[in-house]
Parts: structure tokens; C-alpha cells; sequence
């Protein structure tokens, strides 16, 4: 097993994407380490395990990445939440506020049934907007939202609490 410390050296900066100013954090590189995705999906399979969650959803498009790992690993069903536009079916959607402007998550309809009990998951929150829209999404389709788990929290941004403030349990290996 790796230590927290190794497996965050593993996620590079690059400043200035996608605009100036903007540090921008790439798991490709964490991803790309044999050992180190073998440890980061460890560590999320024994965080979401003792839930026994049905299904677990990834959020375009890393938490595919993520998320497609982790349902094989606890043997859950792995369902994708995508920008507008991209799902094949018939959808139902959320929209949500970003800095500048407005942008929309979609889920295939009644791919969720209602009663479900599931994982949200992301290789990163911020402001917490985008998973906060996505766990709307989920509970308006009566998934019961066991909790939402990322790969790295930037804490300074305050996601994890506006989740929390939400009633969501959240969790993530990387701060
Ligand atoms: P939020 O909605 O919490 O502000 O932003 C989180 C969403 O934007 C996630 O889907 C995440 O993948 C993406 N994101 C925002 N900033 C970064 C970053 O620095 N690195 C990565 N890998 N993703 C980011």
C-alpha cells in the first residue's frame, strides 16, 4: 500500500488550464501509475463497500474512469451522468449554475429505479456544484445517495460542505 503522501504526489499541476490563473489538477498521471490507480481505487472500494451500494454513478469524465473501477471492484452496476446531449435514451436532466452561465447533467431515465442505493463519484471537487446537481438528479429519480466520494478535495473551495449542508455524506482520499 502506498501512503496518502506518495499517492498525492502522484496528481500534477499545471497552472493556467483551462484559463489563466486556474491551477489545474491532473489525475492522468496518478491514473497512468500501475501502483498508484491500483491504491486510489483500494482506498475508495473500502470507504464505499461497507454501503453496499446497487449502483455507482461517475460524472463526465473522469468519474467514468473512476467509477467504472470501482463498480467492478465492489460488483455494482456502473452508471454514467453526462453533459447535455451525449446519452443515446431518453434522459432526464438537471440544470446548474457555473461562474459564467448555465450547463446541464443528464442520466438515461429509469436507469436509476427509484429506491436505489448508490455512489456518486468524481476524480475531483471544487465548488461542489456539479456534484450537487448530479445528487439532485439522483434523489429526484428516489436514488437514496449513500454518499459522494472524489479522488481529490480542494477543501479552500468549500464543495464538500455545501454537500454535507445538503445532507450528502461525502468522502475523499486526496485534500
Ligand atoms: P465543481 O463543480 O465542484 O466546482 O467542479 C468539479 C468538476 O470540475 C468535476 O467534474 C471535476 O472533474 C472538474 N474540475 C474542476 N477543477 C478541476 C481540476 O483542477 N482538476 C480536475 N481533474 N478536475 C477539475
Amino acid at each position: 500500500m502506498m501512503s496518502v503522501d506518495e499517492l498525492a504526489a502522484l496528481v500534477r499541476t499545471i497552472p493556467d488550464f483551462p484559463k489563466p490563473g486556474i491551477q489545474f489538477r491532473d489525475v492522468t498521471t496518478l491514473l497512468a501509475d500501475r501502483r498508484g490507480f491500483a491504491d486510489l481505487i483500494g482506498r475508495m472500494a473500502r470507504i464505499a463497500a461497507p454501503l453496499d451500494p446497487e449502483y455507482v454513478i461517475g460524472i463526465e469524465a473522469r468519474g467514468f474512469i473512476l467509477g467504472a473501477a470501482l463498480a467492478h471492484v465492489l460488483g455494482a452496476g456502473f452508471v454514467p451522468v453526462r453533459k447535455a446531449g451525449k446519452l443515446p435514451g431518453r434522459t432526464v436532466g438537471m440544470d446548474y449554475i457555473l461562474e459564467y452561465g448555465t450547463d446541464r447533467l443528464e442520466l438515461h431515465e429509469g436507469q436509476v429505479p427509484a429506491g436505489a442505493r448508490v455512489i456518486l463519484i468524481d476524480d475531483l471537487i471544487a465548488t461542489g456544484g456539479t456534484a450537487l446537481a448530479a445528487a439532485q438528479l439522483l434523489r429526484e429519480q428516489g436514488a437514496s445517495v449513500l454518499m459522494a466520494l472524489f479522488a481529490v478535495d480542494l477543501p479552500d473551495l468549500g464543495g464538500m460542505a455545501a454537500l454535507e449542508a445538503d445532507g450528502i455524506a461525502t468522502s475523499a482520499i486526496l485534500a
